[in-house]
């Protein structure tokens, strides 16, 4: 007789043997149901093309994107929001609560292998543990996708199955707990209402989660990337500034306020905005300190009456009980902070003037000072919770880690500016890191197997990068050139000097035609690039000013002088003595990109992408048009390709011949001699022919989908 297993899952999904529903196999399978149940799984089983492929390389069409997406709609439909490409996960923000996070859900992918059971996030969270704890190598958990494409909640449901399935003691306990607190105290200070999600990360993130030779979590540590600074001072219309300034005008306790000197309304505030959602305060010990010296909060006070200086005229500060305030919680002193406001040091015949700002000069001297300040202390903050996270124990000092990479993907809106380049160029680089490892990692399959690699074609997009990145002639270097030259540099001789540098490289466009006609279709302040993932135009409006990011001399001073113990942990005064500039925003960037690369080198890396099925933050609507961009833009079609050049499927030949034997009588019940030799008589006995599968050292390779398929429904027969 034969067995056949099928698991039912609460949100109705069935996980199905591969013929029905792709690649799951099951041992010692039996099916054990009620008539009710059996039913349910009777249309189930009658109904591959109700829920589609589990992995995308058993579609049949497998280039086809429209075939792809229907797949992902059958899914979706089905609240079956993930899905593999080999060992890529696909996965859909269903906006709405799945029962499909519970401790149940967790154990039952503990220890257990990607095929056997659906497609899940703790299946790539449990592979990589295992592969951390086997084969003792550093792995990384990759997840990209566009902003609200559930990113930041794949992460945190990551997190929660290693805090719950891993092995804990009274200490690790406490290292767990801390792990998990760490992300609602990041999220008040980093996350954002924005238009596309309500819960923005506005930073990237990478977190290095250490575990022990046991396998529990030791330590951790999180390395964070270009926090948007500019939303402290400014907010497009529908957003609204990071959450902590709601949390504590709304959540704050009567006392705290009273202290910080702070109005219950954010209406009250210059930089915020009304806000709409109600916002619950942590009482968190690193948000109370951190908050008595961020201070876009108080720039209402002493700001809000820069007016009265007029645009002309210099600016001045009329109220003093507000600057006192401002002074006192940032611990400096209170005339020397108001003439910094005002005032720029200049040197003129060798002698330093203080020369009087104007309304506009002053307000962005306030902004800088406000950006610096919240931006430093982010950074300040992040150290404290590596501090708190940091693995202690001498006794034990070898660990391993499973890093988790939140991080922005490809951004396109109407009008792209620097935070657009700097974030697409990140994308760039972790294609390429995908492209390098994905290829790298097929390839040494096949020859681990002894398999001819087949070439597969592909685009490289080094090129991309280099173009952003090169030393001299790349992008960067030619904005950090401009930035630093003195004189009548701005943002369009910035233009002009791209133009006549990479104006001929094949992903770079302007409005200027060789033939010297213009390309009407583009403004005259803009370049465009033609990325891996598609075009980007970027105005050039205020890239000099972004990529400087500089604080006006006495302002810095005034900051070093600082009283409060955050402020001059976050403002150095070497900052003062260094003759050489500090490197510019795009300089660093790139620097903390490169070292990102070489953390995800070392490890090896598992994928999850991201996409988001509408723009109306709706469960169950399934925006095609939308889907179809995100699908070109996490590369998933060329992803697929490759992963499907040379062999839809491949298992290790004790599972398959484990599933497959009772369709042999050379085979059944069990096969005595050498395991290869009894999946070649099975393979042979099903009547394949050569050129549909291989045999590898431990692994069997078949071609098409078909094959397997066709093996599966004889398996039902
Ligand atoms: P950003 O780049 O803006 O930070 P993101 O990719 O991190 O975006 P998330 O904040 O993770 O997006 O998700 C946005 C919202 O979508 C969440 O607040 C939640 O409401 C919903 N969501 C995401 N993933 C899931 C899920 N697996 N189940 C239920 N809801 C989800
Ligand atoms: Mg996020």
């Amino acid at each position: 007789m034969m067995e056949l297993k099928i698991q039912l899952i609460p949100t109705g999904e069935i996980i199905l043997p591969p013929g029905k529903n792709g690649e799951n196999f099951c041992h010692n399978c039996k099916v054990v149901a009620s008539d009710g149940v059996r039913a349910m799984m009777e249309s189930a089983l009658t109904a591959r093309d109700r829920v589609g492929v589990q992995d995308f390389v058993l579609l049949e069409n497998y280039t086809s994107e429209a075939a792809f997406i229907e797949n992902l709609r059958k899914r979706f439909k089905e609240n079956l929001i993930y899905t593999y490409i080999g060992s890529v996960l696909v996965s859909v923000n269903p906006y709405k609560d799945l029962e499909i996070y519970t401790k149940n859900h967790m154990e039952r992918y503990r220890g257990v292998n990607f095929y056997e059971v659906s497609p899940h996030i703790y299946a790539v969270a449990d592979n990589s543990y295992r592969s951390m704890r086997t084969e003792g190598k550093d792995q990384c958990i990759l997840i990209s996708g566009e902003s609200g494409a559930g990113k930041t909640e794949a992460s945190k449901k990551i997190l929660q199955y290693y805090a719950i399935t891993c092995p804990a003691s009274e200490q690790v306990q406490t290292v767990k707990d801390r792990l998990l607190q760490s992300n609602p105290v990041l999220e008040a200070f980093g996350n954002a209402k924005t238009l596309r999600n309500d819960n923005s990360s506005r930073f990237g993130k990478y977190m290095d989660i250490q575990f022990d030779f046991k396998g529990a979590p030791v330590g951790g540590h999180i390395i964070n990337y270009l926090l948007e600074k500019s939303r402290v001072v400014h907010q497009n219309h529908g957003e609204r500034n990071f959450h902590i300034f709601y949390q504590l005008i709304e959540g704050g306790e009567e006392d705290l306020l009273r202290r910080l000197g702070l109005e219950r309304s954010p209406l009250q505030y210059q930089y915020l905005v009304k806000c709409l959602i109600r916002s619950v305060f942590i009482n968190c010990i690193y948000v109370i300190k951190a908050l008595r010296i961020s201070d876009s909060h108080n720039s209402y006070f002493p700001f809000s009456v820069f007016c009265y200086g007029g645009e002309e005229g210099s600016a001045c500060i009329t109220s003093d009980t507000q600057i006192k305030y401002l002074a006192r919680l940032l611990g400096v002193n209170g005339s020397v902070l108001t003439e910094a406001l005002t005032h720029k040091k200049i040197i003129a015949k060798g002698e330093e003037l203080m020369s009087p700002l104007n309304l506009e000069q002053a307000s962005s001297a306030r902004d800088a000072l406000s950006k610096a300040v919240y931006g430093r202390t982010f950074t300040w903050l992040v150290n404290k919770i590596n501090a708190s996270l940091a693995y202690t124990d001498d006794s034990h000092k070898h660990y391993s880690v499973i890093g988790l990479l939140d991080i922005y993907g490809f951004e396109v809106f109407q009008h792209n500016s620097f935070e657009q380049f700097c974030i697409n160029y990140c994308n760039e680089k972790l294609q390429q890191l995908f492209i390098e490892l994905t290829l790298k990692s097929e390839q040494e399959e096949y020859e681990a197997e002894g398999i001819t690699w087949e070439p597969v074609q592909y685009f490289n997009n080094k090129i991309i990068c280099d173009l952003v990145e090169e030393k001299f002639k790349g992008i960067i270097s030619i904005l950090d050139e401009e930035c630093l030259r003195p004189g009548d540099a701005s943002d369009f001789t910035f233009l002009e000097k791209l133009e006549d540098t990479v104006g001929g490289h094949p992903h770079f466009v302007t409005h200027k035609l060789a033939d010297g006609k213009t390309r009407k279709v583009m403004g005259r302040e803009e370049f465009r690039l033609l990325h891996y993932a598609g075009e980007v135009n970027y105005n050039v409006n205020g890239f000099l000013d972004k990529n400087n990011d500089l604080l006006f001399r006495n302002l810095k001073e005034v900051m070093v002088m600082s009283e409060n113990n955050i402020l001059t942990q976050c403002f150095d005064r070497e900052e003062l003595s260094d003759k050489k500039r500090p490197d510019t925003a795009a300089t660093q960037f790139k620097a903390s990109l490169a070292k990102l690369m070489e953390i995800l080198m070392s490890k090896e890396p598992s994928y999850v992408r991201c996409i988001k099925p509408n723009d109306s933050k709706q469960a169950g609507r399934f925006d095609e048009v939308l889907i179809r961009h995100q699908v070109k833009y996490l590369g998933l079609m060329e992803n697929l390709r490759v992963r499907r050049a040379g062999f839809a499927y491949r298992r290790r030949y004790e599972v398959f011949l484990q599933r497959y034997k009772s369709l042999c009588p050379d085979t059944w019940p069990n096969w005595q001699g050498k395991l290869a030799d009894g999946v070649s008589t099975l393979v042979k006995h099903l009547g394949y022919k050569p050129e549909e599968y291989k045999l590898g050292r431990s692994k069997i390779f078949i071609r098409f989908p078909k094959t397997l398929f066709a093996t599966e429904d004889a398996l039902e027969t």
